[in-house]
């Protein structure tokens, strides 16, 4: 029990927040603000606010210490971080059959403006979080910096590359996938050894999912990268499980006879703890959608996962015709016209894929046999020839790419096996937050690897970021690259910095 000078002192301490008691008598939460705040899918006029109240994150049974009753939370953004100028305040009830958490979408803000949340209850008052509106619809000029990361595996390392980007202070993150990891404790071991360590087993149920969802959004260096700028999220495999396609389980060796019921299950956290307006019906999550940033740049945010077919010859890296069988399909016919109709629509400077899975081709053996990844685009050439062919229709095509736990810069071609034909578009892949450890400054073979695809033009294994920077005359990108993340505090230096510029596809160094 709080006395009521430490409610009074706090209620002080909030200025114009009202905090009332929630309900005469009823036991008062130790601090549930332990997961930070989040705003995301920014429109011209709104976006979303996020939070989850968790006294006790790492409760077993997912509920994060949280009475099963729905709690009722006060939330306001303002032009200031002072809260001064406060533009709209409501309630919203954090109700248990959605793990406590809060989605406010709020509609009617100025475009292109920078604002400042917070939410309240039961006498705390959460962090403030900076967040941003989506320019105009016309605007081309407002240059805008936009930072995208993925794989973050916490037992791989600290997140300190989230805390660099954080400092970067961007206008826009995009969040690629494999945002959390469903292994249980030391199973996936990173070369240098994990650092730390997960609670609970592997995640199969809600129960679980939602505990290591708390557990991730614990972390101080991931919540200052929530708190900086609005993201926008896509999942990969490792939300759910490792490889996952469509309904179908990666393992045959390993029996899951109920997946449905856990993707369903994936799902609903997955929407429980991210800043997104789309809510699972079932088992479904509809997560391809757009973020349109005036007429500068268009962001289609894919998912590679829900629709696709399954991996060709049972998945891998290997030599596989089945690949290029031309109905196969990695978005799914639905998001496939969905994602072309936007691309014949478009009207922008930029038009960016938030993709998960690499998208050129990339050839793993030296001579004339080809070793594909199965997983990734190559496993589905036919679509990806579609999504290229797309390319046509718009001004300047972008793909950034997550998943491959290195960075690459890659000029898409018109043809892969033949250099000479045209570039037609650029893909970056980020590199990951910390899955794969430490990692070094080699590349992954000697010079012959690179003259094997030739459109490959920059790799590097440490982890970081991709900070870039879009005006109408150019796309740039700085890969921002730690050191390690074995241990904290480790500083961020450019890597490498391209130029896209307009109307040229392809990478310029600079
Ligand atoms: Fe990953
Ligand atoms: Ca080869």
């Amino acid at each position: 029990m709080e006395s009521m000078s430490t409610l009074t002192r706090r209620t002080l301490l909030v200025g114009g927040l009202a905090l009332t008691a929630l309900g005469a008598g009823s036991a008062r939460l130790v601090d549930p603000f332990t997961l930070g705040v989040a705003s995301g899918d920014p429109t011209p006029d709104g976006v979303v606010l996020w939070t989850r109240l968790a006294p006790v994150p790492l409760a077993e049974d997912g509920m994060g210490g949280m009475p099963s009753r729905p709690v009722e939370v006060k939330w306001e953004l303002a032009e200031d971080e002072r809260f001064r100028r406060v533009v709209r305040r409501g309630t919203e009830w954090a109700r248990p059959e959605l793990g406590h958490s809060v989605h406010v979408d709020v509609a009617g803000l100025e475009s292109g403006h920078e604002y400042f949340y917070r939410f309240a209850t039961d006498g705390h008052l959460s962090r403030t979080g900076r967040t941003r509106t989506a320019p105009s619809p016309w605007t081309l000029t407002t240059p805008l910096t936009m930072a995208f990361a993925s794989c973050a595996q916490y037992e791989h390392g600290y997140f300190t590359a989230y805390r660099r980007l954080a400092e970067d202070e961007p206008d826009l993150v995009l969040h690629l996938g494999d945002y959390q990891y469903e292994y249980e404790a030391g199973v996936h071991v990173a070369p240098n050894g994990n650092v730390r360590g997960v609670d609970g087993p592997r995640t199969t149920t809600l129960a679980n999912y939602r505990q290591r969802y708390a557990q991730y959004k614990s972390d101080a260096d991931l919540q200052a990268a929530h708190a900086v700028a609005p993201w926008s999220v896509v999942w990969d495999d490792h939300e759910v499980d490792d490889n996952w396609a469509g309904m179908v389980y990666s393992k045959p060796e390993k029996p899951q006879p109920d997946f449905p019921r856990r993707r369903t299950a994936a799902f609903q956290a997955y929407y429980e703890n991210m800043p997104i307006r789309q809510a699972p019906h079932g088992l479904d999550l509809q997560l391809y959608r757009r973020i349109r940033w005036g007429r500068l740049a268009t962001f289609h945010m894919l998912d590679t996962r829900q629709y696709r077919d399954d991996q060709p010859c049972g998945d891998g890296i290997k030599v596989c015709d089945e690949r290029l069988e031309p109905q196969r399909t990695i978005l799914g016919p639905e998001q496939e016209s969905w994602l072309l109709g936007g691309f014949r629509d478009s009207v922008a400077r930029w038009d960016v894929l938030g993709n998960q899975v690499f998208f050129s081709q990339y050839d793993h053996t030296r001579g004339p046999v080809q070793e594909t990844n199965l997983d990734a685009w190559d496993g589905y050439a036919a679509d990806r020839d579609r999504v290229v062919a797309g390319f046509s229709s718009v001004r300047n095509a972008v793909v950034l790419t997550g998943d491959v736990h290195a960075a690459w810069g890659v000029d898409i071609k018109e043809r892969w096996d033949d250099p000479s034909s045209r570039t037609v578009g650029t893909e970056l892949a980020g590199t990951s937050i910390t899955s794969g450890g430490d990692g070094s400054e080699d590349y992954p073979e000697t010079p012959e690897w690179f003259a094997e695809n030739p459109h490959i033009k920059y790799f590097n294994n440490r982890r970081g970021y991709v900070r870039t920077h879009l005006t109408a005359d150019g796309f740039r990108a700085d890969f921002r690259g730690l050191d390690h993340v074995s241990r904290p505090g480790a500083e961020v230096s450019t890597k490498a910095s391209f130029l896209i510029e307009d109307r040229v596809p392809g990478l310029n160094p600079l």
